[in-house]
């Protein structure tokens, strides 16, 4: 074995200093392998972007992808790598498989919807067409390229390369990626964190705890907050249900379709068990939220609750465009779940153009909101919004519940990192960049780790 066989390379290709486009190479025995190969998000329109992004690699010289988990922006670009080329292996969960193919599916149909839309618009004016990046057959060879790994169980991806997928604790299926590079001269431990889970959340359970790594790729997206805990957020969900009975209003919650969703059901089925919903009905407007909830109560050991819709029984789930549009006909007491999550699009704003410039709605926003998103132009305190080629104006009340997020908050990542005890180095990664600051100066003062800021296209060797 030569000496450069033996220098293992990690280099930034996404998520640095963002929290889309999760996207890393692995360097060791001279194969490359991807970890995530998310989608950006937030910011213009997706087939724009899909446009005008490169990869900044070539993906026929890719040998394998191993995916934390299904989140888009973990996974979203896999159809076009596979247009460009890529043929390997793609490893992830078996929970990540099934969720994988509900998202990738929905993604690509709203994707090639928006060609269409596109291409008519600039058909009108004699403009260039676009052609879609990918196409239905790429998503379908995403998943038979997937092959699936239990967490904990350790697989040999290749010689010298092992690879172990550790619950994160995030949503289903979703995995800290740990890989061992074994070679002559050395061995190292490269751990990648993926998004890591909230130790305080009803339904999934606690991260991994690792203790050995030479080097470590973590997650910020809350570097710089602790989030409240479940119990003072129960309260003040409880007092945001009052505050909207009182008004005689609705409530609206943008929703990611893929665990928020689920974590609320369930949440909300605990307080219909006590007697708290009196009055209120509940409207799940989101066909795959639906999709998802389902594939979660397949793997229902997770928790020992009876399926997620049954115990919540006064939930409508909306199948059609006229059960969505039925909902309009609500006038108060409804409870309104619909993506997307950041506002970018879907159902949401269907009903922001209903309720949104009505004082008596409650907007509650639990899950994290990109710079550039509708849903952060809420929360930034916007008084007039655009979005579907309207103006509406904001008076709706707003609330963000960071409680019920599905991300670790500054205190737990700090104690997550705190459990190495091989001082690995640290690379902060999927967090924009005051998030990841604050959580680099606190590493610092707090556990004594020197962690640095993982920036587009640098190299690290180990
Ligand atoms: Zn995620």
């Amino acid at each position: 074995m030569t000496a450069q066989s033996n220098n293992y390379r990690i280099q930034f290709f996404g998520a640095t200093q963002e929290v889309t486009g999760s996207c890393h190479c692995l360097t060791a025995h001279n194969k490359k392998i991807l970890l995530d190969c998310g989608m950006r998000q937030g910011g213009g329109e997706n087939f724009v972007r899909l446009a005008e992004e490169q990869f900044p690699f070539n993906p026929k010289e890719i040998d394998a992808v191993i995916l934390s988990h299904a989140h888009l922006d973990h996974s979203g670009m896999l159809p076009r790598l596979i247009k460009e080329g890529f043929a390997g292996p793609i490893y992830c969960t078996p929970e990540t498989k099934s969720l994988l193919k509900i998202l990738l599916e929905d993604a690509a149909h709203l994707y090639f919807n928006d060609v269409v839309y596109e291409n008519v618009r600039r058909a009108r004016f004699g403009g260039v067409l676009i052609a879609a990046c990918y196409s239905a057959e790429d998503v379908q060879r995403v998943l038979t390229l997937c092959k699936t790994i239990s967490y904990d169980a350790p697989l040999t991806l290749s010689d010298g390369v092992v690879v172990t997928l550790h619950d994160a604790g995030h949503i289903l299926g979703s995995a800290i990626v740990e890989v061992r590079c074994i070679g002559e001269q050395k061995t190292k431990t490269l751990v990648f964190s993926g998004d890591l889970g909230n130790s305080d959340a009803a339904l999934m359970a606690v991260p991994a705890v690792l203790e050995n790594a030479d080097v470590v790729l973590m997650e910020g997206t809350y570097g710089d907050r602790n989030h409240k805990t479940r119990a003072e957020t129960y309260n003040e969900f409880l007092a945001i249900l009052a505050q909207a009975k009182k008004d005689q209003g609705n409530i609206l919650i943008p929703t990611f379709a893929v665990g928020r969703t689920q974590d609320l059901l369930f949440e909300l089925g605990c307080l219909y068990h006590q007697g708290l919903l009196e009055g209120w009905r509940i409207f799940l407007d989101s066909p795959m939220a639906q999709a998802v909830t389902e594939i979660y109560d397949q793997y229902k050991n997770f928790w020992d609750q009876k399926s997620l819709t049954e115990f919540l029984p006064t939930l409508t789930i909306s199948k059609s465009v006229e059960d969505s549009k039925a909902i309009n006909q609500v006038k108060q007491g409804a409870i309104i779940l619909a993506g997307s999550g950041m506002c970018t699009g879907g159902r949401i704003r269907h009903h922001f153009r209903d309720r949104l410039w009505h004082a008596n709605n409650h907007v509650i926003f639990v899950g994290f909101q990109a710079v550039g998103t509708l849903g952060r132009h809420l929360i930034d305190g916007a008084k007039k919004v655009h979005f579907n080629g309207e103006e509406i104006v904001v008076k709706s009340q707003l609330h963000t519940l960071g409680g019920y997020s599905a991300h670790a908050g500054q205190q737990q990542l700090l104690d997550w990192a705190g459990h190495f005890k091989t001082e690995p180095v640290f690379w902060l990664v999927h967090g924009e960049e005051q998030s990841l600051q604050t959580l680099a100066d606190v590493l610092w003062q707090q556990k004594g780790i020197q962690a640095r800021i993982a920036t587009k296209g640098a190299s690290f060797y180990f």
